[in-house]
C-alpha cells in the first residue's frame, strides 16, 4: 500500500479548531494518523510542508462567497460537508480585489446582490474596503 508522510505542515483539520503544527501519514488515500511528530516508515514517501498550510478534506471549488464570508466567516455550510479549501472567483465573478472607486464599488455589489439574490446592505456594511482587503 502506498504510503506518504506529510510533515510539519499547519494543520487546519475542517473543524473550526485553530490551526495546529502536525505530521499526517496518508496510506492507500485514505489519513491513517495524526499526530505532533509521526516516526517514518522504510520506503514510505515523504513530504516537507513546513511553512504550509496542511487542508485535508474536500475542495470546493465553484463559490460566490467572496462576499458571504465577511459577515458569515465560518462559510457555513461549508465546513459541515467537509470542504477545507474553498477557490473563489474561478468563473471570472468575484468582488475581490475590491475597486477602488465607490462607484464601480456600488456596481459590483448591484451585480452581486443580483446574482446571489442577496440585498445591498450587508455588502455596503460588510466588506473591507481597502486594498489589503484583496489578500485576505
Ligand atoms: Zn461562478
Amino acid at each position: 500500500m502506498n504510503s506518504c508522510l506529510i510533515r510539519g505542515g499547519m494543520l487546519i483539520d475542517g473543524t473550526g479548531a485553530a490551526g495546529y503544527r502536525a505530521d499526517i501519514r496518508v496510506e492507500g488515500g485514505v489519513i491513517t494518523d495524526i499526530a505532533a511528530n509521526i516516526e517514518a516508515r522504510d520506503e514510505e514517501q515523504i513530504q516537507d510542508a513546513t511553512g504550509c498550510i496542511v487542508a485535508p478534506g474536500f475542495i470546493e471549488c465553484h463559490t460566490h462567497f467572496d462576499g458571504t464570508m465577511w459577515w458569515e466567516p465560518e462559510l457555513k455550510p461549508l465546513a459541515g460537508f467537509g470542504a477545507t479549501t474553498v477557490i473563489m472567483g474561478n468563473c471570472g465573478f468575484s468582488i475581490a480585489p475590491l475597486p477602488e472607486s465607490p462607484e464601480v464599488r456600488d456596481e459590483l455589489i448591484k451585480i452581486f446582490s443580483f446574482f446571489e439574490d442577496i440585498p445591498e446592505a450587508p455588502f455596503k456594511t460588510c466588506l473591507l474596503y481597502t486594498s489589503d482587503a484583496a489578500d485576505e
